[in-house]
């Protein structure tokens, strides 16, 4: 009895001493040791796994961490993942550049500044060619979300967990010589876009397109790909990829503005600076928003703002093909919101004709 009392005890002692070694270790192992420049700095570990394509990868030995605010993780595995379609080319340890379809991303070790479709940008963090110090693994070491945003990829942080898709298409591109068009009801879900008078933009915009596609369900000269048709929470990235993805002939935003109470008026966003490089067979970007805009005033009867230039927007920045968004009116203006609600479903069928004639006109139908 004495004996097992006695070995109760050591194997409380024991119990104690266990509860305090897990949470040093812990400790230990939540900073990432990288070697970079023969220097080693500790970073705060981040998850030691990916999703890429919805699959769990383990990265233990080249997890992710947090550098700079960023999100940082090793190149290598997450960009030659299966189904990214990213062609890899590592100069010499000295750049890196990535492409994926028309997207290319060409960074310098240890810089913020890369290059994106040909044009300078600043990052918060460098990428950097480092050490993993626990491993040796020596890895390209980049920031996630800018590297993946860039080449049209998803990305998003779930629980901590680093997540990088790239969009599936529906369904595979058309083979047949049908007009392939994709229309976007703009914002969604957790993004209802602006609100005015009662109303919201994402309920209005889902509305548009879902009379438009009443239409184009009947007609067999389109295939028509819907960045949604409920109300579904969608970033940017994954609608330009959609129309990316399935090789549209065209790409029709869907918005209603706002602004203050006395703006009215309907206009189109183009990107001017990508119209030639987004120009497919005989239709640009500009003849497709002039002849969008002059269906939506048509068939809003507001005041005509014309065409606007908006190089930045992500869904004419980032499609491959001629691309427009349309504002039909101000939600913050009463009467033109009232007027809106009432026309939506005459505003769906002259979107589907003003398609119709554009695309006769152009010869493709
Ligand atoms: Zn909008």
């Amino acid at each position: 009895m004495k004996r097992f009392k006695k070995i109760i005890g050591l194997f409380l002692v024991l119990l104690m001493v266990i509860s305090l070694i897990p949470q040093t270790e812990a400790k230990a192992a939540s900073k990432v040791k990288i070697v970079y420049k023969k220097k080693t700095t500790g970073y705060a570990r981040k998850k030691t796994f990916l999703y890429l394509n919805g699959k769990k990868k383990a990265i233990i030995k080249t997890p992710t961490f947090m550098k700079q605010g960023c999100y940082v993780g090793p190149a290598s595995t997450i960009y030659k993942a299966a189904g990214m379609d990213v062609v890899y080319k590592d100069v010499g340890h000295k750049t890196l550049t990535l492409t994926r379809g028309k997207h290319k991303v060409k960074m310098t070790n240890g810089s913020v500044k890369a290059v994106v479709d040909g044009k300078k940008v600043i990052w918060d963090t460098a990428p950097i060619y480092a050490k993993y110090k626990s491993s040796g693994k020596k890895r390209w070491i980049v920031p996630v979300k800018d590297v993946s945003l860039a080449l049209g990829l998803n990305y998003k942080v779930v629980k901590n967990a680093v997540q990088v898709s790239a969009s599936k298409p529906v369904i595979a591109p058309a083979s047949t010589s049908k007009v392939v068009l994709v229309l976007d009801a703009g914002h969604g879900g957790t993004d209802s876009g602006a609100t005015g008078n009662g109303n919201l933009e994402k309920t209005m915009t889902l509305r548009i397109v879902n009379e438009a596609k009443k239409y184009f369900d009947q007609d067999t000269r389109f295939q028509v790909y819907y960045t949604r048709t409920t109300d579904q929470t969608l970033t940017l990235a994954n609608r330009y990829t959609l129309a990316n993805n399935v090789n549209a002939d065209i790409f029709i935003s869907v918005h209603i503005n706002s602004y203050i109470s006395t703006s009215t008026g309907t206009e189109t966003l183009y990107s001017r600076d990508r119209n030639a490089l987004t120009q497919k067979g005989n239709i640009t970007s500009l003849e497709l928003a002039t002849a969008m805009q002059q269906a939506a005033c048509a068939a809003t009867g507001f005041t005509n703002r014309g065409l606007v230039n908006r190089p930045n927007l992500q869904v004419l920045k980032y499609t491959n093909m001629p691309a427009c968004l349309i504002e039909y009116g101000f939600i913050s203006n009463r009467t033109e919101c009232i007027s809106m609600n009432a026309n939506i479903a005459n505003y769906g069928r002259a979107l589907y004709q003003s398609v119709v004639n554009f695309m006769r006109a152009k010869g493709k139908i």
